[in-house]
């Protein structure tokens, strides 16, 4: 007899997906039957693990350093994770505000878990890394969008932010250096946003995980201004800076109330971090910055010569981004539907890039694509662009 279908948790229509990996699985199955593809769409560096890091996890397996460790993460890391943070945005922390998750993601879900009931509302920029939305509609939150304003470099409007705020608002999420637009808030921004932040007592969710990733002006840290520690969360990792996405590496700095609860949600989950991982991690946080230097210094190279091939193609528009290693052209003259023109350009040009309106409403009429791959194939990439560009119909 067949086993009956069990019907899923109604919590499951609320929750998204992450068009990135959607597309990548797709890609694959084009790659299996033997097409050659650029892979544009996903956001992990294509660099090595510096060696010094992997050197690291190799002496920590040999000592055998395999067992659980406390939730939270191991002492030296939670130090070293508190020294990078003073060091990075001058703001002076202890290692008891400091949990430590497989990725930045699970930090950002359990931060999300942790403060919201149902019929709270999230402030999050439109467009936006999906995760916040979808754990934030998960919990029976409410996502309000801030439009993101390409005129601005996807800066959104410091008005609009003031007119979000409703007496529900309860967490504001700021991304900078932001996925998928490659925009940056300016010293100017993070002071004018502070301001509103305390005048109307919100928490904000700071995504700082692409802080190395500033090109044209130093990174301005919105956890780093006075008085922020206390009503802030500071979501960063290894993931993009050490080129570490497959090790799962992230951590979160917030007031020790919240770390509590969010230490209680890892317990719960995945219980902690691998061991040898962690030990990776403070390699990476105290070692030698010149690898990250240099992988800061190959991006912004490929950045100017996706931008610049991007504008030369008719029909598409694309500003230079400042931060991240994401570019997110307009390409609305050609194609409104952006996820059609995704589409068509995996099946028919061979290059992966995303539809902007993956990451909401505001994104549409936009591609995202990440220059994380060589110069040789982004020239090879924007060269089949152009060509499928020029041939596509409507
Ligand atoms: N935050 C943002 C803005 C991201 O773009 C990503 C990954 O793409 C993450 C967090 C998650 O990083 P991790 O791979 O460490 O979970």
């Amino acid at each position: 007899m067949q086993a009956k279908t069990f019907a899923l948790a109604d919590s499951m229509r609320r929750l998204g997906t992450e068009s990135a990996f959607v597309v990548l699985a797709r890609a694959r199955a084009l790659e299996a039957q033997g097409r050659n593809i650029i892979h544009l769409e996903i956001g992990e560096p294509d660099f090595n693990t510096p060696e010094h890091i992997k050197n690291a996890a190799i002496r920590s397996l040999h000592a055998n350093r395999t067992h659980y460790t406390p939730a939270a993460g191991i002492m030296e890391l939670r130090a070293a994770v508190a020294d990078y943070v003073q060091r990075t945005r001058g703001a002076s922390v202890t290692p008891e505000h400091v949990v430590v998750t497989p990725g930045a993601k699970p930090i950002i879900a359990a931060i999300l878990m942790a403060l919201l009931n149902p019929d709270d509302e999230v402030i999050i920029p439109d467009p936006a890394y999906p995760a916040y939305r979808s754990i934030t509609t998960y919990v029976g939150a409410k996502p309000v969008s801030l439009p993101l304003i390409e005129s601005r470099d996807f800066r959104f409007e410091i008005s609009a932010l003031e007119a979000a705020i409703t007496p529900k608002t309860k967490i504001l999420v700021l991304n900078s250096p932001h996925n998928p637009t490659g925009g940056i808030l300016t010293p100017e921004d993070i002071t004018a946003i502070a301001e509103i932040v305390r005048k109307h007592d919100i928490l904000v969710i700071s995504d700082e995980i692409y802080s190395r990733h500033a090109y044209d002006r130093p990174f301005a840290s919105y956890y780093g201004l006075a008085g922020m520690p206390e009503r802030t969360v500071l979501i960063d990792g290894c993931s993009k800076a050490w080129a570490m996405t497959g090790w799962r590496l992230g951590f979160g700095v917030m007031p020790t109330y919240i770390a509590e609860a969010a230490t209680s949600l890892v317990l719960n989950t995945v219980s902690c971090t691998a061991t040898f991982v962690q030990d990776a991690a403070i390699a990476a946080l105290n070692g030698p910055d010149e690898p990250v230097q240099a992988m800061r210094d190959e991006f912004l190279r490929r950045r100017n010569l996706l931008v610049s091939g991007l504008c030369k193609i008719p029909g598409v528009g694309c500003r230079t981004p400042g931060g991240a290693f994401y570019v997110f052209p307009n390409v609305s003259k050609i194609e409104p539907d952006d996820i059609a023109l995704a589409n068509y350009l995996l099946n028919d040009a061979g290059v992966a890039v995303l539809g902007g309106s993956t990451f909401g409403p505001y994104g549409k009429g936009y591609l995202r694509l990440s220059y994380a791959n060589s110069e040789e194939n982004l020239t090879e990439a924007l060269a089949r662009m152009e060509r499928a560009l020029a041939a596509y119909k409507r």
